[in-house]
């Protein structure tokens, strides 16, 4: 650990101060955190936490999130620009609009949304859960935003249900390309192709297994296989590494990398540290129903 990381470790400890990393955050920033973990995990995590304050390395709906299951911690936000481009795809009006437009549906919110949305959403999912909790709803008609290919992933998964889907995407898997993934096959045609399910269905089509973030790197643990194509965010490099050092993961596109997750420095981690400037506090009467929303997704698991 260098000096700039001890001196971050010792202000969190201090300050009685939880330090969570997501696993797409840069290498630096998952080795100082005490915990990695993707955002169902993070929000589980942060609930059960009895530090008084939560640094939140990720980007701005994972604190947000935070800061609702957790209205008396104070949450910060190091890189306090971070935002995510698929979660700024839709915003309370649009969903109350599509609501309109199918008002028998439950509304199944990724969260990978804002605190508003979630306030109008019935539910929350992670890409982890999504098929098991569109499959354990009563009703048969959901509304699911704002990603559509995790969203059709859902409906190939459950099959018995009619999905509607909003037209979110996430910018960074939509970069992959087919002629990657066969170029890449084609070099290793032993690897198993491991892909995240917010990949669209034509990149889907290639993998072995689709896996949220931290279902991949269980599955690599626990496989016999050694060697893996990786598609998802290069981010998930680094704790594939450290979770199997003995095995090989490819990642076909060094590009696959979201801007926003690498705006987390060690210098903006130390600063959020030392000042408790950057806090992200949702209003009470949008965290209230958000939170409900949240709740009813850590109950179903
Ligand atoms: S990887 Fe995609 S979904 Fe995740 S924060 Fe970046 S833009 Fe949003």
């Amino acid at each position: 650990m260098i000096e700039i990381q001890k001196r971050i470790r010792e202000i969190a400890k201090a300050k009685d101060m939880l330090i969570l990393a997501h696993s797409y955050q840069p290498p630096e920033i998952q080795d100082t955190a005490d915990i990695v973990a993707d955002s169902l995990e993070l929000a589980r995590r942060s609930r059960d936490s009895k530090a008084k304050k939560i640094i939140l390395c990720g980007v701005k709906f994972m604190a947000e999130s935070a800061s609702i299951l957790n209205p008396d911690k104070k949450v910060i936000l190091p890189a306090h620009d971070a935002g995510c481009p698929m979660a700024d795809m839709i915003d309370a009006d649009q969903l109350r609009e599509e609501k309109r437009k199918h008002p028998n549906a439950v509304v199944v919110a990724y969260v990978n949304s804002s605190a508003e949305v979630k306030a109008e959403s019935d539910l929350c999912c992670t890409s982890a859960n999504a098929a098991k909790l569109v499959a354990s709803l009563e009703e048969d008609e959901i509304l699911f935003v704002p990603d559509q290919y995790l969203g059709s992933w859902v409906a190939e998964q459950v099959p018995s249900k009619k999905i509607h889907l909003y037209p979110g995407f996430c910018p960074i898997h939509q970069r992959f390309t087919e002629e990657d993934i066969l170029r890449i096959k084609g070099e290793n045609p032993d690897a198993v192709v491991l892909c995240h399910p917010e990949a669209p269905p034509r990149i889907r089509r290639f993998a072995d297994k689709i896996l949220s973030t931290s279902q991949m790197i269980r599955h690599a643990q626990s496989s016999s296989e050694t060697r893996f194509i990786i598609l998802t965010e290069t981010g998930i490099a680094h704790p594939l590494a450290k979770a199997c050092p003995e095995k090989q993961f490819i990642f076909p596109d060094s590009r696959i990398k979201c801007a926003n997750m690498g705006k987390t420095t060690l210098e903006n981690l130390l600063e959020a540290c030392e000042t408790e400037e950057l806090e992200i506090k949702v209003p009470e009467n949008i965290r209230v129903r958000a939170e409900k929303a949240l709740e009813r997704m850590i109950a179903l698991g």
